[in-house]
């Protein structure tokens, strides 16, 4: 039987990450993943594009109870890390915005081929197809049983790193298999969620929602922990676009969430201005550069807009800026795993060593990625996070 210095179970960005380090280290590894290809999620990231890193990513930008704990890794791989490691191997990036970084081919693919290229090339096992079921404590270390394209195999190595990610997208081979074991072996979970989610508006306002559907608005959105500046979207069942998906790792069930319609101006400051021209434009005309024709329908089905501006009482004044700066949304949900980019909570990770990722419980057990309670926002942290750990993971093993 191949004797294996560690399995790591998760062929995602974690795992394939890890295996790779540990093979240029001269380790031996055996990799089981459930899917047919490694890196699944990769594949479809950033729409088939790959948005592998964020030039400005630091612990502000994620989501746990314990942001700080991801200091010590990332002091180990840093943005440039990246850079380089993909660079080196062919692949360079490019900006599109707010510092997400996509190959300058837009291919995800060639992000997935650098890994299994050096899989290969430092001999590493990668069993595909394989579907890790059940893990036992054994005097030397662990033995997984593993269903390998539908037939059962025991493994045993000395170190055992879950790399399984979060539950977002079933079809995409997710499962809660690390935060099963993770509760085997004694660990505490941080309530899991989706996050970086669509939010669904039902009852009367929904079929507002609903006939701006399709129109995208810049906008801020914020509640009381934090803003994005970002576009919106407008669906038939709600909210999306990627200010919204970053709010979502904020918002709590029953919370509301205010919408700033106009970021960049001050409509009070856009009234007294015209009002000092004569006033002769309509409200219509003044905020009509700002907003699609469909939108200043939506927004004559609340306000005159027609009116003259010389002729808008100060009341209306306010309640129109009160509605155009501090939109309010109460959302009755959101679009569920299915639909999420990320999981939020996780492997709690007070139990882990901030430095090796290993557990603080059971020694030779490591947990890396997605599983653990570290959600990136929306532009590549999550990438970041998923290399970074599985680089601090393999220097340990
Ligand atoms: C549509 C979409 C787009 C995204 N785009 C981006 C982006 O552009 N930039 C970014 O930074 N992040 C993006 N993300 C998030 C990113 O994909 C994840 O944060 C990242 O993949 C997590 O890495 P991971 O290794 O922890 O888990 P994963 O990459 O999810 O890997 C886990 C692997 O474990 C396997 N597995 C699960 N259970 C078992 C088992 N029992 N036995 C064997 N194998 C198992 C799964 O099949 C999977 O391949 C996106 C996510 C989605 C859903």
């Amino acid at each position: 039987m191949e004797k294996y210095e560690a399995i790591i179970i998760g062929g995602g960005a974690c795992g394939l990450m890890c295996a790779a380090q540990a093979g240029m280290l001269g380790k031996k590894i055996l990799l089981i993943e459930g899917n047919s290809k490694p890196g699944a999620k990769i594949l479809i990231s950033g729409g088939g594009r790959c948005n592998y890193t964020n030039l400005y990513t630091g612990i502000e930008n994620f989501v746990s109870e314990n942001p700080k704990f991801l200091h010590s890794v990332f002091n180990q791989w840093t943005i440039e890390d990246t850079i380089h490691f993909f660079e080196e191997r062919g692949i360079k990036g490019k900006e599109k915005t707010l510092g997400q970084l996509f190959p300058i081919t837009n291919k995800a693919r060639d992000v997935v081929k650098i890994f299994t290229g050096i899989l290969e090339e430092t001999r590493q096992t990668l069993w595909l197809n394989s579907k890790a079921e059940k893990v036992t404590k054994t005097e030397k270390g662990f033995e997984v049983l593993v269903y390998k394209e539908g037939k059962k195999q025991t493994v045993h190595a000395e170190k055992l790193i879950l790399t399984t990610g979060g539950l977002p997208v079933a079809k995409m081979g997710a499962s809660d298999f690390a935060l099963q074991v993770a509760k085997q072996f004694g660990h505490t979970i941080v309530p899991t969620a989706p996050a970086l989610v669509p939010l669904t508006i039902t009852g009367k306002e929904a079929e507002w929602y609903a006939a701006l559907s399709g129109n995208s608005v810049f906008c801020r959105v914020y509640n009381d922990k934090i803003e994005f500046e970002e576009n919106i979207l407008f669906t038939h069942w709600g909210l999306s676009g990627p200010a919204i998906l970053q709010i979502s790792s904020y918002w709590r069930a029953g919370e509301k969430i205010y919408i700033n319609l106009l970021p960049k101006h001050d409509i009070s400051t856009l009234i007294q201005e015209e009002r000092n021209a004569g006033g002769s434009r309509t409200l219509k005309q003044l905020v009509k550069p700002f907003f699609t024709n469909r939108f200043l329908e939506a927004m004559a089905g609340i306000f005159p807009m027609d009116i003259k501006i010389a002729s808008l009482g100060k009341k209306k004044e306010r309640e129109f800026a009160k509605w155009l700066h501090t939109f309010e949304v109460i959302p009755a949900g959101d679009k569920g795993y299915d639909k999420a980019e990320v999981m939020r909570g996780g492997v709690n990770t007070q139990e882990l060593n901030p430095r090796t990722l290993e557990s603080k419980k059971t020694e030779g057990l490591y947990f890396g990625g997605e599983c653990i309670d570290i959600t990136g926002w929306l532009g590549g942290y999550n990438f970041q996070w998923a290399w970074a750990a599985g680089y601090a993971i393999a220097q340990d093993i």
